[in-house]
């Protein structure tokens, strides 16, 4: 989700010369692709619109300041999001279990029960009916992409209010108990000024407990994760980097958590000195020197991985298998773009409604519903994040379909 709250002057092909967390300027370029489509959620309806899906560079750069690592090529405002926008994973039973259970904690560990909650960049608005249906709480959610009338039937849509919007301040009308923004941050470039308005968002006496969920860059360090690499995502943080940006913001990071087989990095906080409930600020390791020894190798073990997976399916097609990806969202996006062939996957397939019989941004691949598969028989099925593959392998089980099933 994006929340482009200011607006940077930059022409294309310009790229940052200053941190956007710390304003260093001791900038090193890690990583290089081109021509990537700009928005990997939107629905096209065939394969020509979605071959001419606007593109964009990535130009992955590292700040030895901070340790953030960000596009800086990326423009902001390039990338869509609007009622076509359709990145919602709630489809998934293990993703509404990931979200249910999230909820639940949330609620439990600081009693946000009967309490005011904003959540900025909501989405379609699934975790803040959880928060309303589970915990009583009223809710207001503020999102581009947001479809007030897609929830209004749905348990706790009566205490959910949805603005379809970006986030400014002054929609922050009254004091909130907690502010939660799920993978957003991700998607904002100037990080340190976003951050600036959420802080200016927080009622003058109040303390709310500030929730921000965002994939955890550590991961695509370690594992090489070159599918977690795309045009939306401009910014990536480690646990250091997210801690030191929330500090120069005017927060008290309390803590940090990695959820969701550490895809997701958490960070918790509140304004000024903590009360006795909230626990003691947090000190977090300095690990700059791990992140930039890491980066310096990123772009070798990215190519190394791609070439891998290029190679494992030119191998598959030259023996006459049929392969197909399970999964159409961003990482799909980017896996397809990393590919020298990408014509020789057969289909993308993805349990979304929502998004059957469209076409893949950029390849334009059909997308199809996992009952097609039927039809298709693959011998080989690519699992793009392999905290669904037990849920998929159900699915295909119960077709009869006996392909290979591989996660990336
Ligand atoms: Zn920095």
């Amino acid at each position: 989700m994006n929340i482009a709250t200011t607006t940077i002057t930059q022409v294309q092909h310009e790229l940052l010369c200053a941190c956007p967390s710390c304003g260093s300027a001791e900038l090193s370029g890690i990583y290089a692709q081109d021509d990537v489509p700009v928005s990997s959620c939107l629905l096209f309806e065939n394969a020509t619109a979605a071959a001419a899906v606007e593109r964009g560079d990535i130009r992955l750069t590292h700040c030895a300041g901070c340790g953030f690592i960000f596009n800086a090529a990326f423009r902001a405002g390039a990338s869509e999001y609007s009622e076509r926008y359709e990145e919602t994973q709630g489809f998934s039973p293990t993703f509404s279990r990931f979200h249910t259970r999230l909820a639940q904690e949330l609620i439990d560990t600081h009693d946000l029960n009967g309490k005011e909650i904003l959540e900025v960049g909501c989405g379609k608005g699934e975790f803040l009916l959880l928060l309303s249906h589970l915990g009583g709480n009223n809710c207001l959610g503020v999102d581009p992409s947001a479809l007030p009338d897609r929830i209004k039937d749905a348990p706790g849509a009566e205490r959910v209010t949805l603005i379809r919007d970006f986030f400014t301040p002054d929609m922050a009308d009254r004091a909130f108990d907690a502010i939660i923004c799920k993978m957003t941050l991700e998607h904002i470039i100037d990080t340190l000024d976003f951050l600036s308005v959420i802080r200016e968002a927080v009622t003058e006496g109040s303390q709310p407990l500030v929730f921000f969920q965002i994939p955890n860059a550590m991961r695509i360090l370690t594992d090489a994760a070159f599918e977690d690499i795309y045009y939306e995502h401009c910014s990536y943080f480690t646990d250091g980097s997210l801690v030191r940006l929330f500090e120069k913001a005017g927060f008290t990071p309390l803590r940090v958590l990695h959820q969701y087989e550490d895809q997701y990095l958490t960070i918790e906080c509140t304004v000024g000195e903590p009360t006795a409930a909230m626990g003691p600020a947090l000190v977090a390791d300095d690990d700059r020197a791990e992140i930039a020894s890491l980066a310096a190798v990123l772009a070798q073990r990215l190519a190394g991985r791609q070439a891998e997976w290029a190679q494992k399916i030119a191998a598959a097609a030259e023996a006459g298998k049929k392969v197909v990806m399970w999964g159409s969202g961003s990482k799909a996006v980017a896996f397809l773009s990393s590919l020298p062939a990408p014509q020789l996957i057969d289909a993308v397939v993805d349990i979304n409604p929502n998004k059957q019989g469209s076409a893949m941004p950029g390849s334009g691949h059909d997308i199809i519903a996992p009952s097609e598969l039927i039809g298709i028989d693959p011998d080989l099925v690519i699992v793009m994040n392999a905290a669904y593959c037990t849920e998929i392998m159900e699915d295909l089980a119960s077709m009869g379909i006996a392909a290979q099933v591989v996660a990336l």
